[in-house]
């Protein structure tokens, strides 16, 4: 795939850019490690104040780089400008927080004694330079949701992005060296993913993580495990949304929408099969799909689009498969399900009831405003029906019985169970997959620990 700019909205082609060359990425490469060397001594409060002026600068620029990524990804704007907000969060929260989350920790004094020791701590000490494999979905988030936390542990970042949105990627490297970071803390690699592989098995770089699909998630912890190098996977998911019967299906159903569409659909946290209780189902269903019908489709740069292009024309291609798949295996088409005429990449909201599972898309991941219902009996189907998927990212049910809630939290196998509302990332809460979905966790605690050192010190 080029690196380049491609506006879905239109398919012009705005600008390309050159791979870096190999003596390029090896000056990378000993940036870093050099970097990290004096990096890594550096104080919590000085990395903290870093990275609150990277906020900073960010929210300056909100309105630009919202504006880049509509134009690199087709994102409505207003969602661009919310990511930004978000990132902005992320940091100060983790500018506010690492230092606790990383103090020194000292066991039980009577486990001390056991072990013959005087004293006993556990320091979380840095690895090195960390790549990053990135998607175009949330271009700047998922690069943030790393980084932050990457640095405020003393690590330092090397960014391989997704080549079609190099401009935020640069934007990236940019914004961290103007909020004042040593160069080589957190540096863009231009490079296609054929050339993942050298830099990922350069022994200076000590770990990677890779949000994305199965296969690249795939590809590079076999390169990473032959190298014995940690990894952290965030890959695709194909989430549930449970209705049961006491639920308030106004809210279920409003809310269900925006679960499917937000960002145009290629979310891998936005819940894409919707499994319903038989009592409820057609109420559900009616309010869903009207929903659905009633959403803005056009010109994400417009403040009142909902639903702007998919980012690629091979990104609709592999949605439209799915649909044509499921139709033709029977499938029943409640809105959308032709995808209109005209120049960009859109398709429009589309709601299919009637899946089965011989049909593609009970078990791949509809990246794009396509939504799948399934008519559940009792709880036991809709925990059956939520767990007969490869993926398990997080998960949604809507009900108001504390049992049933016991039930689903037990039960779903994902990462996340959000009770009466829709799966959002925050901070301060651990993110991450079950099954196919990945391993490893991101923000909160858990996720600035996955790149640590947990070095035992013992005093005799
Ligand atoms: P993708 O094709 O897997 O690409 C992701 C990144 O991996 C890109 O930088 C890509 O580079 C690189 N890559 C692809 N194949 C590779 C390989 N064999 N070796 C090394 N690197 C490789 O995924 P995408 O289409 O950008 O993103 C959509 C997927 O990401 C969906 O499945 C979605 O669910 C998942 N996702 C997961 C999360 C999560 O937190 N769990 C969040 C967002 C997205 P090129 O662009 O150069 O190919």
């Amino acid at each position: 795939m080029p690196i380049a700019t491609v506006n879905p909205a239109n398919g012009e082609t705005i600008k390309t850019y050159d791979a870096l060359s190999e003596e390029e990425t090896e000056r990378r490469l000993a940036t870093a490690e050099s970097t990290f060397r004096t990096y890594r001594t550096s104080s919590f409060d000085e990395r903290a104040r870093l990275l609150r002026r990277a906020a900073d600068l960010l929210d300056e620029d909100t309105d630009a780089v919202a504006r880049v990524m509509t134009t690199e990804m087709g994102k409505p704007v207003g969602q661009a400008r919310a990511e930004a907000a978000k990132c902005a969060k992320a940091m100060r929260w983790y500018a506010d927080h690492a230092a606790e989350l990383l103090a020194d920790e000292e066991p039980d004094e009577s486990d001390v004694k056991d072990s013959g020791a005087s004293r006993v701590l556990v320091r979380y000490r840095p690895l090195g330079p960390v790549l990053a494999v990135m998607p175009w979905n949330f271009p700047l988030w998922q690069v943030i949701r790393f980084a932050a936390p990457a640095l405020m542990a003393g690590n330092v970042g090397l960014l391989k992005h997704a080549s079609n949105v190099p401009q935020t990627a640069l934007y990236l490297e940019d914004l961290f060296h103007r909020a004042g970071f040593p160069e080589g803390c957190f540096q863009t690699l231009l490079i296609g993913s054929g050339a993942v592989e050298g830099v990922l098995r350069d022994p200076r770089v000590r770990a990677a993580t890779l949000t994305g699909s199965e296969p690249a998630g795939r590809s590079v912890a076999s390169v990473a495990g032959d190298e014995v190098k940690k990894t952290v996977l965030e890959l695709g998911g194909s989430d549930p949304y449970i209705v049961m019967p006491s639920a308030d299906i106004d809210r279920a159903a409003k809310t269900a929408v925006t679960a499917r569409v937000q960002n145009t659909g290629q979310s891998c946290i936005a819940a894409k099969r919707f499994i319903v209780h038989t009592d409820v189902f057609d109420a559900f269903t009616e309010r869903f799909t009207e929903g659905m019908k009633a959403l803005k489709v056009g010109d994400p740069m417009e403040e009142e689009t909902d639903v702007g292009p998919l980012s690629s024309k091979q990104g609709r291609r592999d949605l439209e498969e799915l649909v044509v798949d499921a139709v033709e295996g029977g499938a029943t088409v409640l809105c959308g399900g032709v995808r209109a005429e005209g120049p960009g990449w859109y398709y429009p909201p589309t709601v299919l009831t009637g899946v089965t599972r011989e049909m593609r898309v009970l078990r791949e991941e509809a990246f794009g405003p396509v939504a799948t219902l399934y008519r559940v009996a009792d709880l036991d189907e809709a925990v059956a029906v939520a767990n007969d998927s490869p993926f398990g990212l997080s998960s949604n049910v809507w009900t108001r019985d504390a049992t049933e809630v016991d039930r689903f939290v037990r039960d779903l196998e994902a990462g996340g169970v959000y009770v009466n509302g829709m799966t959002a990332s925050h901070p301060a809460f651990p993110f991450g997959g079950a099954k196919r979905s990945g391993y490893g966790r991101e923000l909160s605690g858990h996720g600035i620990r996955e790149f640590c050192n947990i070095t035992t010190v013992w005093h005799g």
